[in-house]
């Protein structure tokens, strides 16, 4: 599983041709497709549905916006904002969605996952933290296994928020790298040491923090593989139970600030591949596992007990071993995913300022899944985590005969199975070791939005698949 690349130069080729543009899957159908028909009285619908099923514990995602200042690769939905005129007012607005949304679950309270996420969450003092989970405790509570989630800049991060985080039952944490070489953090405007990380982490240990992630980023300005491998080992060196290494989405399109980014010192395309494959080969030699398609996790930690058991799944924060059906976003642009439909809130401060001042849901927009999107969601995310689809499994849960519902899909899986980078089988639809680094363009092959809307188009809309 763990064979790749057993001949870069081949899978180099490989990638001229396959880096494409592509959804990153994240959801499906993507975020392309939410739109405006999905409002208040939708969300007022699916709580509804959700309440009923009060059994089964939530997921939830809080979006803490604001920023002190601008990363330039950022491509998160954040407000910069150097003092605290907005982001005070802020909480209060977010207290009372948790309370306009819990209103509505009176008999669905549990939760399993929480994730704090941003914009920067720890922009927010120990005390103001501390008020905001109070007030979410007093309204929802966690399950005993809980994953309490924050993710963390460590240049704007102390120890006393951390163990207010920890009081309050936070288990993970992640923390933002990206590259620790000096000429990269000034290119990217986010400076930041060594040594602000590792007292954190040491303090999230100290406190029980399992899982604990770092992220990195290739492909970003003035990389080179020399001192992209020192902040490689350094990571490893730190003992990071999980590391993500993100592809840098180039979209100045879509985030303006992007430009500000000095293209030519970009790496090129062969220099973008080797810093991932260099990556890999160090996290793997460390005894990292690969964990769908850009993470690492250690033998031990529970993302990889999970892809050893196949039930690793991923959702908008990330990959999740204990995931719940239905997920509550709350907080500007926050995507909630409960009962067959996508939510999205208003990604304006004013327009959710408004709408939860007047006692209304936030939400701006989404998609409901119909017809076969919720199978082929099923099916993409399999393929996403685990790398692997059961035909038969999918037969069972939807009452299809595989090759003939997907006729056109395994047509055009057929040039990646030529290539060696797919398995069509007659029990299984898989990446092989040498696919995995191409899994989004196999779970193309599945996605009729794509075919339908998107292939095609000279519209910059997604970022490239590898
Ligand atoms: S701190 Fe994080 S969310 Fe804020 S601008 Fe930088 S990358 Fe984006």
């Amino acid at each position: 599983m763990d064979a790749y690349p057993q001949d870069r130069e081949a899978t180099k080729q490989l990638l001229e041709r396959y880096d494409q543009p592509g959804p990153r899957y994240t959801s499906y159908p993507t975020a392309v497709e939410f739109n405006d028909t999905v409002g208040a009285s939708e969300y007022e619908a699916c709580l509804a549905a959700a309440n009923a099923a009060e059994d089964e514990p939530l997921s939830v995602y809080m979006h803490l916006p604001f920023c002190a200042e601008r990363c330039l690769f950022c491509g998160c939905h954040v407000i910069i904002s150097p003092d605290k005129q907005n982001s005070l007012p802020y909480l209060d607005l977010l207290q009372r969605e948790i309370e306009l949304v819990a209103e509505r679950l009176p008999k669905r309270r549990k939760v399993s996952q929480l994730h704090l996420g941003g914009g920067t969450p720890t922009y927010y003092s120990a005390a103001e933290l501390d008020q905001l989970l109070t007030t979410f405790f007093l309204h929802f509570q966690a399950t005993e296994d809980a994953e309490i989630a924050v993710e963390c800049d460590p240049r704007v991060t102390s120890e006393e928020q951390i163990d207010v985080l920890a009081k309050h039952g936070f288990n993970r944490i992640s923390f933002g790298v990206q590259d620790y070489t000096p000429e990269v953090q000034e290119a990217v405007n986010r400076v930041q040491s060594e040594e602000q990380t590792l007292v954190l982490l040491e303090r999230a240990r100290s406190h029980g923090f399992r899982g604990i992630n770092v992220d990195l980023i290739y492909g970003l300005p003035k990389q080179s593989l020399e001192t992209y491998e020192k902040t490689i080992e350094r990571v490893i060196a730190c003992g990071a139970d999980r590391v993500a290494v993100y592809s840098f989405a180039f979209v100045p399109w879509i985030r303006g600030h992007m430009k500000n980014l000095k293209e030519s010192d970009f790496p090129d395309r062969d220099l973008k591949f080797e810093l991932f494959a260099m990556a890999r080969e160090k996290f793997l030699a460390a005894g990292y596992r690969a964990i769908g398609m850009d993470h690492f996790a250690k033998p031990d930690d529970e993302l990889s007990l999970a892809l050893d058991d196949r039930r690793l799944r991923r959702n908008f924060q990330g990959y999740a071993v204990i995931p719940a059906e239905d997920v509550i976003g709350f907080g500007v642009s926050a995507i909630g995913d409960l009962r067959g439909a996508y939510i999205q809130n208003t990604k304006k401060l004013s327009d959710y300022r408004k709408q939860i001042e007047s006692g209304q849901l936030g939400t701006a927009a989404g998609v409901l899944l119909k017809g076969e999107d919720r199978m082929r969601r099923g099916l993409i995310h399999e393929l996403m985590c685990n790398f692997h689809v059961s035909k038969a499994a999918i037969e069972e849960l939807y009452g299809v005969d595989f090759d003939r519902t997907f006729e056109e899909d395994l047509r055009r899986l057929e040039p990646l199975v030529a290539e060696g980078l797919a398995i069509n089988s007659d029990s299984e639809v898989a990446a092989t070791a040498k696919g995995e680094l191409f899994v989004r363009n196999l779970a193309r092959c599945f996605d009729t939005y794509w075919r339908e809307l998107h292939e095609g188009q000279d519209k910059q809309t997604f970022s490239r698949t590898v």
